[in-house]
């Protein structure tokens, strides 16, 4: 346990999107490097209780934590960076402090006060930062502010980590704030007006950062870095830029080697524990930058156009490409428009056909439900590697019923509630939910996978832990004849009732699975089932028979473990969070 916890507060200034995340967990991670036990923080100002009710759309992609939280994806920034493990605590909204402060009230927790923002939200605010660090044991707690400032929403905010400032002491807090400097396209200077006027906001609310770390598409010229530094009220050396570089992750290198981690240290007075060894992250970043093969990835589904709502997956793609020394080329497929029967859509067709490999994503509701049933049937019959995630392998498992099973018009109930097959229902204890926010199972789940299988070949061990989150799953009532029709159910939830992986025995590489193996995957840790894909895909792309058909003999007989040795190993297994 630290005596004194440290707590580094980042800030964003001109406009968002800036990579204040990318920053946030690149200084995360060089101080982790230097021995230090670091936790991340992401405050959200919006009013939502938590991202699960936010169209991915909008604000990209919702990260799961190992607890079910429903979470901004900078948490998957902050997970894979850092190779940890956060819990829905570390994200904190305006929606929750409201949330509890207003139940409180009625409890009658301030009986004879007024309720103000200062000091009640402010406290509240404080004490969930405070809260987490102690929780986590963290030596140093990094706090990303969402949004810019400025913003209406974000100042009970800001105004609680100023207070923060004076309650920990200044040796125990640090301000980092993140803004942009465009170029102008005609002359090529560096312009550091916008950011000026965010610092001058931030000071005017009294915030003055102790680091300004300027987001420019190059290096800071040694004239804007000046600027920046007297216009700011920071010394030169306290001026760092995160120019526009190839893969996120060689952020914390280039911000190492300008000496951010040097400078925290020292005005926090830190004593480093280790010297940071990039070693291991150099050869990944090398991997990526450098790959001796190339493969060919439809992505298949319906948000196409923000990449950000797919986040997890592509990271996890680019963590097994890497592994595997190949650059995963992205083929976005845009599902609405493969149901058409057009130009455009044979021609979409016949892409997928080329395609070393085929991802269904993730997804909620009827658009381009169909196209994606429509790719999943090319992958099945072309022979095409194929994994299907969550919403993707439910619709897999409809394509089969169709087209195999013979069981026509078969829908998931969340496309067709009056399907005459509804081979994908809802869960029972879904049934009686009505309210949205949080509802689904989420989080953790065990897995037990059946012995030979090839999710079992991936993973290497027959039960496994994977984040959910669905409403749906495949409908018991069909097992029989889905499985009788050869569809090999692979994976179940530990009492049985649960399908959690699909293969067909016979294909190059079939699999689904309910779960989202993408939220585990780390840079130096591919998730096994991304790792799988990758290598089948790369196979695929060199006209060689699949690397997994051999090896994983998946009898019909073969059943999985007995519910009782599957509830003894998951005991038996370490499993924290
Ligand atoms: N819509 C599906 C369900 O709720 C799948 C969700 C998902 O892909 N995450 O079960």
């Amino acid at each position: 346990m630290p005596e004194e916890r440290k707590f580094i507060f980042i800030t964003g200034g001109v406009l968002s999107s800036v990579g204040k995340g990318i920053v946030a967990s690149s200084i995360g991670l060089i101080l982790k490097k230097r021995g230090f036990n670091v936790t991340m923080i992401k405050v959200d100002p919006y009013i939502n209780v938590d991202a699960g009710t936010m169209n991915p759309y909008m604000h990209g992609e919702v990260f799961v934590t190992e607890d079910g939280g429903e979470t901004d994806l900078d948490l998957g920034h902050y997970e894979r960076f850092l190779d940890i493990s956060l819990t829905k605590d570390h994200n904190i909204t305006t929606g929750q402090v409201y949330l509890s402060v207003i139940m409180k009230e009625r409890k009658g927790e301030y009986l004879g006060k007024c309720v103000q923002i200062i000091p009640h939200i402010t406290d509240e605010i404080k004490n969930r930062i405070r809260t987490v660090g102690e929780r986590s044991g963290a030596e140093v707690v990094i706090v990303e502010i969402g949004g810019t400032v400025g913003d209406i929403e974000g100042l009970p905010f800001l105004e609680a980590i100023r207070q923060m400032r004076l309650e920990e002491g200044f040796d125990n807090t640090l301000f980092i704030h993140v803004a942009l400097v465009p170029i102008l396209s005609v002359t090529k200077e560096q312009k550091t007006k916008p950011l000026q006027h965010s610092v001058n906001e931030l000071r005017r609310i009294g915030i003055q950062p102790d680091i300004i770390v300027a987001r420019c598409d190059e290096p800071l010229e040694e004239e804007a870095r000046r600027k920046i530094a007297l216009f700011g009220n920071v010394p030169v050396s306290a001026v760092f830029t995160s120019y526009t570089v190839l893969t996120v992750y060689e952020v914390p290198l280039i911000l190492d080697k300008q000496g951010v981690g040097d400078f925290i240290c020292k005005r926090l007075k830190l004593k480093p524990k280790a010297r940071p060894d990039w070693t291991p992250w150099k050869k990944f970043i090398q991997s990526l930058k450098q790959p001796t093969h190339i493969v060919n990835v439809a992505m298949c589904g319906k948000y196409t156009k923000l990449k950000d709502s797919y986040i997890s997956i592509i990271e996890a793609l680019n963590h097994a490409g890497a592994k595997l020394e190949t650059k995963v080329n992205l083929v976005w497929i845009d599902a609405e428009k493969l149901e058409k029967q057009n130009r455009e859509s044979e021609k979409l067709r016949s892409k997928l056909k080329q395609c070393d490999g085929i991802l269904a994503l993730p997804g909620f509701g009827a658009r381009g439900a169909e196209g994606k049933i429509e790719a999943i049937r090319i992958a099945r019959e072309n022979d095409v590697p194929f994994l299907g995630i969550c919403f993707g392998m439910q619709l897999a498992v409809v394509e089969y019923a169709r087209h195999v099973a013979g069981l026509k018009k078969a829908n998931s109930t969340e496309i067709d509630p009056k399907t005459p097959h509804p081979v994908i229902d809802l869960l029972p204890e879904q049934l009686e939910i009505r309210e949205k926010g949080g509802t689904m199972r989420l989080g953790a789940q065990a897995s037990v996978l059946v012995k030979n299988s090839l999710a079992y070949t991936l993973y290497g061990e027959q039960v496994i832990f994977e984040r959910h989150r669905h409403r749906y799953e495949v409908n018991p009532s069909y097992w029989k004849i889905l499985q009788e029709k050869g569809l090999f159910f692979s994976g179940w939830s530990v009492d049985k009732r649960r399908v959690e992986f699909i293969e067909l025995p016979d294909h190059y590489f079939f699999l689904g699975t309910q779960a989202h193996p993408e939220y585990k995957s780390r840079p130096l840790k591919p998730s096994p089932v991304f790792l799988g894909f990758i290598k089948a895909c790369i196979f695929k792309s060199k006209g060689k028979s699949s690397p997994f058909r051999k090896q994983t003999q998946r009898s019909k007989a073969a059943s999985p473990v007995s519910c009782e040795h599957a509830s003894a190993l998951i005991t038996s297994i370490k499993h924290s969070y």
